[in-house]
């Protein structure tokens, strides 16, 4: 396993003004510094109530020449350059202000926004980053023939193919997305359009801020742009900046290889798409938990990880520790104010047994977790014999649970031998058995 890998975001404000490709008119984008898990979303200073919009794929609108979020009535267009600029370069949580509907198209790269990000600065925040591991392969195909391929790997990588019409035009390109390779060979890499494609459009005067300036036209074998190519693959890096941006949606950083071919913001949109489902699909199966592989005990928040119990129900306060792979020993102190002395008895406090039965199984199953170290596969708690109460436990005794596997058939069932200790005596014993089920 990697090292883990910590959440970022903007050191300071940082903002510029600049013409929005759609209206032509001025927009002014400020990128703001924010809390951890808060992940990336646009704010719409323009309108009423300033609505936000999170940059997630679940919010995804249209997809036709550039890639658009929204929520309601509201919408921000192409958002796929500052989304690759801010994720490559390391930033999990922004937000992007903006006093229009879409970002400053700049030179049609991602380098104004990568220059803003050197303004602002990067600042690591205290929580681990969240990964999207791929397993096995997935793939999207669109009709108009894109291939997006995403493979198992232990970086994140793309290798890209594009091609134009009749396959001018075409490049190739393999790469790890990493943040100095991104400011080096990807975000200088202008968007380029084809004559035929944005001649009906300007006609309809739809692109009112498009020019030379801030795109590549190609036309036939032409070329065109306002200043030289920056690279002789140009189109295949500003190709990956999309793939980029457009993963970006996700909302997990991938470890992962994108095998593109002829990719564009649909099928980009297809695989965010896939990739968010299968996430969900995991979520669902396992419990968050974590196990220490060690000898060292859990403190309240690990064992509220581990068991799904709750106050009033959760019997256990913190393990102690265990004793090689088969011993687990626990404490739970108990309070006049524990919900079960109201009734048991009035006037003469004394624990049910039946709850320290329940403290030895909660206890029992944290042990039978570390065994299995798995998540998909739960313990049930089956049946309980040799059950005996030999002393009353009463309010102010710290009650200490140990419990010992004496029995286990593979992963399926498993016997354990369990004793509450006060003071030096034993106060109950059990032997539990329990089946494990896939959830
Ligand atoms: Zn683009």
């Amino acid at each position: 396993m990697a090292a883990p890998e910590f959440q970022q975001t903007l050191g300071k404000i940082a903002g510029f003004t600049g013409t929005a490709l759609h209206t032509g008119e001025k927009v002014t984008l400020r990128l703001h510094p924010a809390p951890v898990d808060h992940g990336i979303k646009f704010k719409r200073k323009d309108l009423q109530d300033e609505p936000t919009i999170d940059a997630k794929i679940e919010n995804l609108k249209t997809v036709e020449r550039a890639t658009t979020i929204g929520e309601g009535s509201v919408r921000v267009h192409t958002v796929e350059h500052v989304l690759a600029a801010l994720w490559a370069m390391g930033i999990d949580n922004a937000l992007v202000e903006m006093d229009a509907n879409e970002p400053p198209i700049g030179d049609g790269s991602a380098q104004p926004y990568v220059d803003l990000l050197r303004k602002a600065g990067v600042t690591a925040q205290e929580e681990p980053r969240k990964f999207f591991d791929v397993r096995d392969m997935m793939h999207v195909e669109s009709k108009t023939g894109a291939l997006l391929v995403l493979l198992p790997d232990d970086k994140f990588r793309i290798s890209c193919t594009q091609a134009g019409p009749n396959n001018k035009f075409t490049q190739f390109l393999s790469m790890e997305v990493t943040p100095a390779g991104f400011e080096r060979e990807i975000a200088p890499a202008r968007t380029f359009v084809y004559y035929e494609d944005v001649e009906p459009l300007m006609e309809k005067n739809l692109i009112k801020g498009g020019s030379l300036e801030n795109a590549i036209v190609v036309r036939g074998e032409a070329v065109l742009s306002k200043e030289p190519l920056r690279f002789p693959d140009e189109f295949v890096r500003h190709k990956i900046l999309d793939i980029i941006g457009d993963l970006a949606l996700v909302g997990r950083r991938i470890r992962g290889h994108v095998v593109a071919v002829k990719p564009g913001h649909g099928a980009n949109a297809e695989l965010a798409r896939a990739i968010a489902r299968e996430q969900r699909r995991r979520s669902a199966m396992s419990a968050p938990r974590a196990i220490p592989i060690g000898d060292s005990g859990l403190d309240t928040g690990e064992v509220m990880k581990i068991l799904p119990h709750r106050y009033p129900f959760l019997m256990v306060d913190r393990i102690i520790g265990f004793e090689g792979e088969n011993k687990i020993t626990a404490i739970k102190s108990i309070t006049i104010n524990e919900p079960f002395f109201q009734g048991h008895f009035p006037g003469h406090p004394v624990m049910p047994g039946v709850m320290q039965v329940e403290a030895m199984a909660q206890v029992a199953s944290i042990l039978l977790f570390k065994l299995t170290k798995t998540s998909s596969r739960v313990g049930y708690f089956m049946s309980a014999d040799q059950v005996k109460f030999r002393k009353p436990v009463f309010p102010g005794d710290t009650i200490f649970i140990h419990a010992e596997l004496t029995r286990a058939r593979g992963n399926r069932m498993a016997k354990t031998k369990c004793h509450c200790v006060v003071n030096d005596a034993i106060v109950s014993e059990a032997e539990l058995m329990f089946t494990f089920l896939d959830k």
